[in-house]
C-alpha cells in the first residue's frame, strides 16, 4: 500500500504542531516545528486566513498523519464510529488508539508509530498468546499484548525499549516491565488521548 515517503519533518510544519513521527528526535530542540513553526514553502510563513473548510481539512489531515493513516482506511474508521453508540468522533479517535501500531508506540515498544508499525509487520508481538502482524489489527479490551519470546533479545527491541522505559504509559494499558506483557484494562477517556485537535472538525468534514 503507498505511504508518504518524503521528508515527515514537513508534513508536521504543515499541520503547524507536533505530529512525533520521528521517534526521540520529537522532544528534542532538533524538532522542526520548534525550530521554525510556520508552514513549508515558499509561502509558508504568508498564510494567514483559514476557512472554515480549511479548518476541517487540516484537523482530519492532521489526525490521518498522526496515527499514519491513509484516508480510505480512515475515512473507515469515521463510518464504524459513526455506527457504535455514543460521540462520533470520540469513538473515532477510540478506534485509532485501538490500532496494533498505536498500542506498541504506547507502550513505549517503539520510538514512533511508524517504527511500530514496522516492528508488528516483523511479527515481534502477540495479542493473547499468538502472533499478530497486522498493525491495523484492532485491539480490545481484555487482550495481552506482548513482546514474542524469541524476540525479546532482540538488540533493536532491547534498546528501545530500554530507551523509552521512562516514558508515561497511559492508565488504559496495565503494562508489566519485567515480563514485557500489557493488558488493555479500559476504553481511553478522551482526555487520556493526547491527539491537540477537535476531531467534532473531522465530523463536520465528513457529514457534508
Ligand atoms: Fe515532527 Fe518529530 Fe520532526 Fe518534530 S522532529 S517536526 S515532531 S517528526
Amino acid at each position: 500500500m503507498a505511504r508518504y515517503s518524503g521528508p515527515v519533518c514537513r508534513l508536521c510544519r504543515r499541520e503547524g504542531a507536533k505530529l512525533f513521527l520521528k521517534g526521540e528526535r520529537c522532544y528534542t530542540k532538533k524538532c522542526s516545528v520548534d525550530r521554525r513553526s510556520y508552514a513549508p514553502g515558499q509561502h509558508g510563513q504568508g498564510r494567514k486566513k483559514v476557512s472554515e473548510y480549511g479548518k476541517q481539512l487540516r484537523t482530519k489531515q492532521f489526525a490521518r498523519r498522526f496515527y499514519g493513516v491513509l484516508e480510505g482506511q480512515f475515512r473507515h474508521y469515521f463510518e464504524m464510529a459513526a455506527k457504535m453508540p455514543g460521540v462520533t468522533g470520540e469513538n473515532l479517535l477510540r478506534l485509532l488508539e485501538s490500532r496494533l501500531d498505536n498500542v506498541i508506540y504506547r507502550l513505549g515498544f517503539a520510538n514512533s508509530r511508524a517504527e511500530a508499525r514496522q516492528f508488528v509487520l516483523h511479527g515481534h508481538f502477540t495479542v493473547n498468546g499468538r502472533k499478530v502482524n497486522i498493525p491495523s489489527f484492532l485491539t480490545k479490551v481484555g487482550q495481552v499484548i506482548a513482546v514474542k519470546e524469541s524476540s525479546r533479545q532482540n538488540d533493536k527491541i532491547k534498546s528501545v525499549i530500554e530507551a523509552n522505559s521512562s516514558r508515561p504509559v497511559p492508565k488504559w494499558l496495565d503494562l508489566n516491565r519485567d515480563t514485557l506483557e500489557a493488558k488493555i484494562v479500559a476504553v481511553p477517556n478522551r482526555e487520556e488521548i493526547d491527539i491537540p485537535i477537535e476531531e467534532t472538525l473531522i465530523v463536520e468534514l465528513y457529514s457534508k
